[in-house]
């Protein structure tokens, strides 16, 4: 059992003797870890060194702030197979997937900053004006599970690189790659009281850190309930916002698509983490000529991904993260059933031979209505709603038809088509024939899904204020 009863405050592990949060394995149960659930002091004193440290690491310079993403970049390398397995325990994942996506996408993404560093205009000069690009201040961090190191990264590497400084409070429930972090950010050369964590629940911890006046930004990843208690405590003193959250997204299949080849990446993408990911293509959108055809196919998808222990290389589909989600997920599916849908593959009990831990069946459903609640809320699981559609204007329709707007694709032979169709979706990525993740195009939501984006130019500018010098 991993014991990590301490908090990193003021570039110090705090030890910590009060109550603390069980960590489980997804594929098991078991407790594997015991995080603190800190107080509201705890916060306070983290918030407190993070102000303090603010008025010395907005000066310093970009060569310096450059020196310590490098560091961090070596060290994710170096533990990066402790990370995929510490993940795939905590979220589920694959331990293939896991390596690649949860220990291989936080070092990707930092080199991707350092590259972006090296010319981000931090002045320009219009007419006679100087425009300045200054650090926010001290900022908040609140991030989910799902991505659990992913997530941190994509705030904190900005938020370094800005000049601000940083208070975490990770998800309390995959909380250990949060720590594995801190340990390599504590072996740079990045000042005391620059980043700090504290681990907690959200009502506690969490509550103080979007209420407290000096943290000048909340960035948030995660539901988009908690999203909006946010929104609201920043109202009060006027924080800047970044926020993350839900999805509901639509893959929409022309007529002239290939069809294989969209069901199959629909489904490759929908069970993703076991649907445990924001931008999962959770409906698919076939006409309805089509419909039969494409019911079969993702039967025949879903067949193949085989499930198991997570830590085995030849496991496709892992367990969620918590039992608490794993009900949540049977409930959605009981709930597809009673709204009339037919359930062409999986149902709401754990595959078999997975008795231990938190696993779902990979279900499939068809003929779904997309008016019914599986096709209009995010189930956070395993879980493809094939919905059939009439035509082309109608597709469009149905795809915007949700309070999110988080990602899409968009199937065609014939690219420009399938781009034009693109550009109707009211939603912040869109996929197109398959087109490969970019880590420097801009990630984030319309609607429900989200305020502000993380990735690129777009996420350090998140972090930056802007002062005009009139000369
Ligand atoms: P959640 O909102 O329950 O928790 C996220 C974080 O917020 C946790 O650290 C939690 O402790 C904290 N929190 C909870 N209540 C709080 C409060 N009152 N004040 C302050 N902090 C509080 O979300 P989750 O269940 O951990 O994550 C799943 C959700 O995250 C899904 O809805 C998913 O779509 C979303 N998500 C979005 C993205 C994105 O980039 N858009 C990425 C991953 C996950």
């Amino acid at each position: 059992m991993n014991d990590l009863s301490r908090n990193y405050i003021n570039g110090q592990w705090v030890d910590w003797n009060g109550d603390t949060l069980d960590v489980h394995e997804a594929g098991t149960g078991e407790v594997i870890a015991r995080v603190p659930s800190s107080g509201r002091e705890e916060m306070e004193q983290a918030i407190a060194a993070a102000d303090r440290a603010f008025e010395n690491w907005s000066e310093s310079t970009l060569e310096q702030r450059i020196k310590v993403l490098e560091q961090l970049h070596a060290g994710l390398k170096e533990r990066s197979g402790e990370i995929a397995e510490t993940i795939c325990r905590e979220v589920g994942m694959p331990i293939k997937l896991a390596t690649a996506i949860q220990a291989g996408m936080p070092a990707t993404m930092t080199k991707s900053y350092l590259k972006l560093l090296q010319d981000f205009p931090f002045t320009e000069q219009y007419g006679n004006s100087e425009v300045q690009y200054a650090p926010v201040g001290v900022v908040g961090c609140i991030t989910p599970w799902n991505y659990p190191l992913h997530q941190v990264i994509l705030k904190i590497v900005p938020a370094i690189a800005a000049g601000c400084t940083i208070v975490l409070k990770p998800s309390e429930i995959a909380p250990q790659s949060a720590y594995i972090l801190a340990e390599i950010l504590d072996g740079t050369d990045l000042p005391k009281g620059v980043f700090n964590l504290v681990s907690g629940l959200g009502q506690t911890v969490g509550d103080t850190l979007i209420k407290h006046p000096d943290v000048r930004m909340v960035s948030f990843t995660g539901s988009t309930r908690t999203g909006n208690l946010i929104a609201h405590a920043a109202a009060d003193d006027f924080k800047r916002i970044a926020l993350e959250m839900g999805g509901k997204s639509a893959s929409v299949v022309l007529p002239d698509a290939d069809l294989g080849a969209a069901v199959k990446g629909t489904v490759n993408n929908c069970l993703l983490n076991s649907g445990q990911t924001c931008t999962a293509l959770t409906r698919l959108l076939v006409p309805a000529d089509q419909h039969d055809e494409a019911c079969e196919l993702a039967a025949a998808a879903v067949a193949k991904m085989t499930p198991g222990n997570p830590l085995e290389e030849t496991t496709r589909l892992g367990p969620l993260a918590s039992a608490q989600q794993r009900d949540r997920v049977f409930d959605y599916i009981r709930l597809g059933i009673e709204e009339g849908a037919t359930l062409v593959a999986g149902g709401p009990e754990a595959p078999d031979g997975c008795d231990q831990g938190y696993f779902v069946k990979a279900t499939v459903f068809g003929n779904v209505k997309p008016d019914s609640r599986i096709a209009q809320e995010e189930i956070f699981g395993p879980v493809l709603s094939i919905i059939p559609y009439s035509d082309e204007a109608e597709a469009i329709r149905i795809a915007n038809g949700t309070e999110y707007g988080l990602s899409g694709a968009v199937w065609s032979a014939d690219q420009d088509k399938a781009k034009k169709v693109a550009s109707k979706l009211r939603t912040g990525q869109v996929t197109v024939n398959g087109g490969a993740f970019n880590p420097q195009a801009p990630f984030g939501g319309f609607g429900h899904s989200g305020i502000g984006r993380e990735f690129g130019k777009w996420g350090l500018e998140e972090f930056l204020e802007v002062r005009s010098l009139q000369l």
